[in-house]
């Protein structure tokens, strides 16, 4: 229960990086739609959107990075996207940053230490880092809320591996495997939080079904032998 809980707790943050990083960007884009549309906005409260844009702007862009790259550390599969969305985001956020320091070690303003050829892909890149974390964010979120989606015993996804023993649980989860006191009836090894799961995975118990077909071939070969004598008797 504390490793769904957990699971979910993670989940949220990716959604929660996913907002942010959209909430962020929504005062620029305030801006650019007021002065497409000839609105003039007074420069105390340009000044003001801006900077509070750029500070949380760079807050999401260094922890949605960090939360994409552990979200790829910890992924079991899928990893080509969310390292896609990590480098291009790191690639952008490099893009940003070093012109900006360069500006300040010259004394110069950053337009001209870019250079006329290259503020619009400043630009693109300032717009798209901020996209490309959102997009990871919900992506890593996605991939890790999809393959516990649906399954009948969750309870049961800490030892569903037959290889996996309750003994040699990580450290951080053993709170939840302490918790499953009901082993499977039919000896598959699975157990569970409740009493009521544990009969209940029957269905789905390997166990059981072994046991099943060796009772049904037992009952198939008395069948045959009892067949067999009362032909073979006179
Ligand atoms: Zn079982």
């Amino acid at each position: 229960m504390q490793a769904q809980s957990n699971r979910r707790g993670r989940a949220h943050l990716g959604v929660l990086f996913a907002v942010a990083a959209v909430t962020v960007t929504a005062p620029r884009l305030a801006l650019a739609y007021l002065a497409a549309d000839g609105v003039e906005v007074p420069t105390t409260w340009r000044v003001d959107l801006l900077a509070v844009s750029s500070v949380a702007t760079s807050i999401v862009l260094t922890g949605g990075t960090a939360y994409l790259a552990h979200a790829i550390a910890v992924a079991s599969s899928g990893r080509a996207a969310l390292v896609a969305c990590w480098a291009a985001a790191l690639g952008c956020s490099g893009a940003l940053i070093a012109p900006a320091i360069v500006a300040s070690l010259r004394v110069q303003p950053l337009a001209v230490v870019l250079g006329t050829s290259r503020h619009w892909s400043w630009s693109v890149c300032a717009v798209l880092a901020v996209d490309l974390v959102a997009s990871g964010a919900m992506l890593a979120d996605a991939r890790r809320a999809g393959p516990d989606e649906g399954v009948v015993h969750p309870v049961g996804i800490l030892d569903s591996h037959p290889l996996t023993n309750v003994a040699d649980v990580p450290q951080g989860v053993v709170t939840s495997a302490t918790a499953l006191l009901y082993p499977c009836p039919w000896g598959c090894g699975r157990r569970f939080a409740t009493r009521d799961a544990a009969n209940g995975h029957g269905r789905h118990c390997t166990a059981r079904a072994a046991l099943r077909k060796a009772a049904a071939s037992e009952n198939n070969d008395l069948a045959g032998g009892a067949g067999g004598r009362e032909v073979s008797q006179p």
